[in-house]
């Protein structure tokens, strides 16, 4: 389980990376709203269709988070990723059927997009051409985050 420290390191690394959206809404009246969207991982199906981001303390990683570059931080997820998938958690974003690490056939990436929404996405290598329309449009504040999954071997 990731600890309310980790969340709030996590946060404040995807902060110094710019992967924080934020959106700000004035009413009429002259309310200010703030609001702030954390990166998101679309996952699998169902609950676990939209996850938080897992801390590399869920891998027992030996270096730490603050020294972490952004690729560091994509081949940690790869690896999270993998073992995610080997539990069988993965699915495509696109086609939405489950992926797997065996499946040479049919192979499945994680697809960074850091535009209106920061986001990792597993996908079908074959289902690449579907992303785009599919996220065209989607916006991180609309989407509730389940709690990462906790992996069989962390
Ligand atoms: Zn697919």
């Amino acid at each position: 389980m990731t600890s309310y420290t980790d969340e709030q390191e996590l946060l404040n690394w995807f902060t110094s990376h710019q992967l924080i959206r934020m959106k700000i809404e004035c009413s009429v009246e002259g309310d200010i709203a703030e609001e702030i969207a954390p990166p998101i991982l679309f996952l699998g199906t169902g609950i676990y269709k939209a996850v938080k981001l897992p801390h590399p303390h869920a891998l027992r990683y030996e270096k730490p988070l603050a020294e972490m570059d952004l690729p560091d931080f994509h081949i940690f997820l790869l690896e999270w990723l993998t073992r995610a998938i080997d539990d069988g958690l993965g699915a495509c974003y696109v086609c939405g059927k489950t992926v797997s690490n065996n499946d040479t056939q049919n192979p499945w990436d994680g697809i960074f997009i850091d535009k209106e929404i920061a986001a990792w996405f597993v996908i079908h290598f074959d289902c690449k051409r579907g992303l785009h329309p599919k996220t065209a449009g989607l916006t991180p504040f609309e989407i509730s985050l389940a709690e990462t999954p906790i992996l069989a071997k962390q």
